[in-house]
């Protein structure tokens, strides 16, 4: 296309808004712009991104034998009511009424339609397994919306639900999954591990997710060098650390309780300065308001507390630590000096607290905290859980070597979900006896404009997006230096057709500017192959250029034509 006729709204600056370098560049290089708050609107360019993303994994789906349909975004609420997700959703779902009073939903994800459907139309052995999918659009109203469409509120996912008729076959779907998923990330450039997840609110016997390892990933997940464990770190499984190192606890004694003034004494920091010690012989007391409840929850000083485990523990819709007055409404003290010595309320502790001696906390009267607390002795843990993050070192679940912890940006999902749905909503087939049998299901989600953005996070320098040739807008940009000069126009519009002839997609930047600005606005966008129709056209000659490489080549008309096809087809495997 002409790109004097194009609608690309570039953008010198950078918006203020935008934090990432994919938000940033999407911004700046017209691929989509903003309409409220995690909401946007993809425009020409971007769209073009989009839609190959989308293709890449229709096609990896289609490979895989899944089967594609399509479904509404506004659903009625009685299926998610029948699940019980009409609740467990929370304030993250869109809910609204018609004019009847009658509930409805947004669309955040689509299990109990497809398993209704499912139910509806399937009775016997004969139709199964079978797996069914979508690109569609999805809803969720995130607590924090950010970072442009890798965390927003209206989305395309593509997802999938596989329907077998036992754990044995659902191993398979899964497997089928797992590898299109392999292929769509691949082709899509992504570096990316995949990772056991957990398996939370919606239950199911496995779970995995796709990462592409970034600094600004959401995600944190451990992983093991020496045995290939990896996992996020809402899942990885901490090994409890009780390798105690003060005096009172290497002596084992149950030292008595004391209680010591420590006044403007708050953090861990004035903590350590205060009592000349480790923090790891302090626990942390945290008070967490648990959808209607006030539960404690303690992990080591040193530690952060991992609050997907203690929501699961607590199987509760909200988590969120409890504001100042909560606080000292159950501790009777300030924030700060919360313990769990008579504390009325639900304690749930860590192993490695379980496992200390000797230890300082909170008094829960302000300006005081007590030295030598022993549970058992001083009080009682409700439960004793794995709560805590897991940090670089720890030891390996699996084979107890150090783990690597790094970031991730989730871009898929793969899900055994077993027959939670088909039990809940009576999907059931009948056997060859004629014996009546929950379907065992899986689900699969890829997030398609989070790996749009994604794939922009791992490709790009200080001058713009460096598209992989497989989802690029276009695969070429020709740019003639002076639009005013008739020979290379007429060099820059053969190229043009000749390569549109070929198959691949070109941009001819035809606008009368000077060719800085063509330069800087092609490296901006990102386009894989440049070809420069410059002052020695007359002799037969461009200069052409690879997005992602540092230097240019001179080269004759056919050279530059012969490679540029070459490695268009070839990157995209034709
Ligand atoms: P997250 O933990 O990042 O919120 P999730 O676990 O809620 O993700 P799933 O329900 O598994 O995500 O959805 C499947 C895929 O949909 C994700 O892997 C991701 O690619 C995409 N996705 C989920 N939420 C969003 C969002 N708010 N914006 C963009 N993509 C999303
Ligand atoms: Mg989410």
């Amino acid at each position: 296309m002409r790109v004097s006729q194009m609608f690309i709204p570039t953008l010198r600056e950078v918006p203020a808004e935008a934090e990432i370098a994919s938000h940033k560049l999407m911004l700046r290089a017209g691929l989509m712009r903003k309409l409220a708050s995690g909401i946007y609107s993809f425009l020409p360019l971007g769209y073009r991104v989009f839609r190959k993303i989308e293709q890449i994994v229709r096609e990896e789906m289609d490979r895989a034998g899944a089967q594609e349909l399509i479904m509404s975004a506004l659903l009625p609420a009685e299926v998610y009511q029948a699940s019980g997700r009409w609740e467990v959703f929370g304030p993250e779902m869109f809910r609204l009424k018609d004019r009847n009073g009658r509930d409805f939903c947004l669309g955040p994800t689509h299990e109990e339609i497809f398993t209704e459907l499912v139910r509806n139309e399937t009775r016997s052995y004969r139709s199964l397994p079978m797996t069914l999918y979508q690109i569609q659009t999805k809803y969720r109203d995130e607590r924090r919306p950010r970072f442009g469409v890798m965390r927003s509120r209206e989305f395309v996912m593509k997802d999938a639900y596989s329907f077998d008729r036992d754990e044995a076959g659902l191993d398979i779907s899964y497997k089928k999954m797992h590898d299109a998923y392999c292929r769509a990330f691949d082709r899509c450039s992504l570096d990316y591990i995949v990772v056991d997840a957990d398996t939370g609110a919606m239950g199911g016997s496995g779970s995995q997710e796709f990462m592409v390892k970034s600094e600004i990933g959401e995600a944190v997940i451990a992983f093991c060098e020496a045995c290939g464990y990896a996992a996020n770190d809402e899942k990885a499984q901490c090994i409890p650390d009780n390798e105690c190192s003060s005096k009172e606890c290497v002596a084992g004694r149950e030292l008595p309780l004391e209680k010591v003034a420590t006044p403007d004494v708050k953090t861990i920091e004035d903590l350590t300065e205060f009592f000349k010690c480790s923090p790891k012989e302090f626990a942390k007391t945290l008070i967490y308001q648990a959808d209607n409840r006030v539960v404690a929850a303690m992990v080591r000083g040193d530690r952060e507390l991992n609050e997907t485990k203690l929501q699961n523990y607590l199987g509760c819709i909200e988590l969120a630590m409890a504001d100042a007055e909560t606080v000292s409404g159950v501790t009777g003290a300030a924030v700060g000096f919360a313990g769990p010595v008579g504390l009325k309320v639900e304690i749930i502790v860590d192993p490695e607290v379980a496992g200390m001696k000797n230890f300082v906390i909170g008094a829960n009267e302000t300006g005081y905290h007590l030295k030598n607390v022993n549970i058992g002795r001083d009080f009682k843990a409700s439960a004793v859980i794995d709560l805590r993050k897991i940090t670089e070192g720890d030891k390996c679940p699996k084979c107890g070597a150090p783990v690597k912890v790094a970031r991730g940006i989730e871009v898929g999902h793969i899900f055994k979900l077993g027959t939670k749905y088909s039990k809940a909503l009576g999907c059931v087939y009948l056997d060859e006896a004629g014996k009546e049998n929950p379907m065992v299901m899986g689900c699969y989600g890829i997030g398609i404009n989070r790996t749009m953005a994604a794939v922009i996070e791992q490709n790009n320098d200080e001058n713009g997006i460096i598209w992989p040739m497989s989802v690029a807008p276009y695969h070429v940009i020709i740019v003639p230096v002076n639009t005013t000069e008739p020979a290379q126009m007429e060099i820059a519009e053969k190229i043009y057709r000749d390569l549109q002839a070929a198959g691949i997609e070109v941009m001819l930047d035809d606008r009368n500017e000077r060719p800085g600005v063509k330069f800087k606005d092609a490296d901006l966008i990102g386009i894989p192959i440049r070809i420069t129709v410059g002052k020695k056209a007359g002799e037969g000659i461009v200069e052409y250029k690879q997005r992602q490489a540092a230097g240019v080549a001179d080269m004759s008309i056919e050279e530059a034509l012969v490679r540029a096809k070459n490695e268009v087809l070839e990157a995209l495997g034709r």
